[in-house]
């Protein structure tokens, strides 16, 4: 099958509005680089465009659109179907947490004149690559008398960032011999955080100064970042990239990038068919584990007050389920020049040639939701008749590794799922890569499952 990018394949007005399409995505990726601040960033969009909390709802029908957030980091939103529930909803999932440096439970430190910060990785990163580039901080601190405090360092013009040191090559003489996953311990990534001292205290002077910094930003103690989220992320918007500005460069997109496309399809399809939701999860990085992951009865909690306000009885739940759709909506491989020894040439997707419909995932399969035929005709047919740029794509050789997605909880319910997400080079770095074809291509997809 031969592949084509949109670049060839659209008209002038397509490419025109796939390039439109990516400047307000740059710029929300760009302000709402934490979970909850992406969460709280669409629940406002949302709310403009008319939906409401659910609990507010007494009485749910067609075209009534509705959110519920959980905890601040999970947040799932609706819009009624002309049909009933019981014929089934389209579910599009997508993650809203990304790999990141998140700081120890006790991070402050003063080596020699310095002061430090203990960091603990946050999903599965390749370590070299977080040093020596400037980190911004994201601090939530929650005190003992439950008052919150924010704050965001490293984004603003004139803003300090923060660093992670390396050895300098002419001393790396030992360092070089290592292999790479020997060679940058996760103990060796503690942040410099000061220099200058507290000329005032007895001992740790630089440490007590960065922690009267830390009073007067937060009103926090060194006891406080038990009750705090401190995550450091890579500083700096997202950026075109490319002479001609096909490409997208810059931090989470992985999977804000289906996060966004899903969230907006959902903005942008105000009366669809089937009862739709778009839920963006939490905790996918690290195997989606607690309360706000795509795991949490949450979901549950949602389809089941929602179709109670429906009229339906407890009873439906699982017609509803078993009648439903789901895309996991997650990021997946491309070949890559640079790399092209690890993918099928035959069988990968390729930079700009559409979101990918992925049939297998994994090792031997393993972690794959494997969906029917059935589901990959109604989805092909789906996107043809809607003209959206798609391909198919698997992500890499057989026995070359592989990767997990949130998809196989929701196939756990019997629903029909599939892993379907744009393509990103250098996936989990500070920077990814995307193409601006396959970010709008997405939308058009997401945007079609929902009508
Ligand atoms: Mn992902
Ligand atoms: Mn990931």
């Amino acid at each position: 099958m031969k592949k084509e990018t949109g670049w060839v394949k659209w008209n002038e007005k397509t490419r025109k509005d796939a390039i439109g399409f990516c400047e307000p995505y740059k710029k929300f990726l760009s302000e709402n680089k934490t979970e909850r601040l992406f969460a709280e960033s669409c629940l406002r969009i949302a709310e403009k465009k008319g939906f409401k909390p659910l609990e507010s709802f007494r009485k749910l029908s067609s075209g009534d659109k509705f959110y519920k957030m959980n905890k601040g980091k999970l947040l799932m939103m609706g819009t009624m179907g002309k049909s009933s529930m019981k014929n089934g909803c389209r579910f599009i999932i997508a993650h809203i947490d990304s790999p990141r440096l998140d700081l120890k439970t006790i991070p402050v430190y003063q080596d020699e004149e310095l002061c430090l910060f203990k960091t603990h990785y946050y999903g599965g990163i390749k370590k070299y690559q977080w040093l020596t580039i400037p980190l911004a901080m994201y601090a939530t601190v929650i005190l003992k008398n439950g008052e919150r405090k924010e704050f965001i360092l490293g984004e603003k013009e004139g803003d300090p960032v923060f660093c992670i040191t390396d050895l300098l090559p002419h001393l790396g003489k030992d360092q070089m011999k290592k292999p790479l996953s020997e060679a940058f311990p996760g103990e060796n990534l503690n942040v410099l955080v000061g220099s200058i001292p507290d000329l005032k205290s007895k001992d740790e002077k630089v440490k007590n100064n960065v922690l009267g910094i830390l009073k007067s930003l937060a009103g926090m103690e060194e006891d406080d970042f038990l009750s705090s989220e401190f995550q450091m992320v890579p500083a700096g918007k997202l950026r075109d990239s490319g002479f001609d500005r096909g490409m997208v460069l810059g931090y989470a997109q992985d999977d804000r990038i289906c996060s966004y496309t899903s969230f907006m399809a959902m903005m942008d399809v105000p009366a669809p068919e089937k009862t739709s939701f778009c839920m963006l999860v939490d905790q996918e990085e690290i195997g989606s584990p607690g309360a706000t992951s795509a795991q949490s009865e949450f979901f549950r909690f949602v389809i089941e007050e929602t179709s109670e306000k429906a009229g339906l009885a407890t009873s439906h739940f699982r017609d509803i389920i078993q009648n439903s759709k789901a895309i996991s909506a997650d990021v997946n491989v491309m070949l890559d020049p640079n790399f092209k020894e690890v993918s099928d040439s035959r069988n990968a997707a390729r930079a700009g040639c559409g979101v990918i419909l992925s049939k297998s995932t994994g090792a031997a399969k393993g972690g794959s939701v494997e969906p029917t035929a059935e589901y990959l005709a109604f989805l092909r047919d789906l996107f043809d008749r809607n003209e959206v740029l798609w391909q198919a794509g698997e992500m890499c050789k057989l026995e070359q590794g592989g990767g997990g997605t949130v998809a196989t909880f929701f196939a756990r319910y019997n629903i029909d799922t599939v892993n379907c997400g744009p393509g990103v080079f250098s996936m989990h770095a500070p920077f990814e890569l995307t193409s601006k074809a396959d970010i709008y291509s997405t939308y058009q997809a997401y945007r079609a499952f929902y009508r």
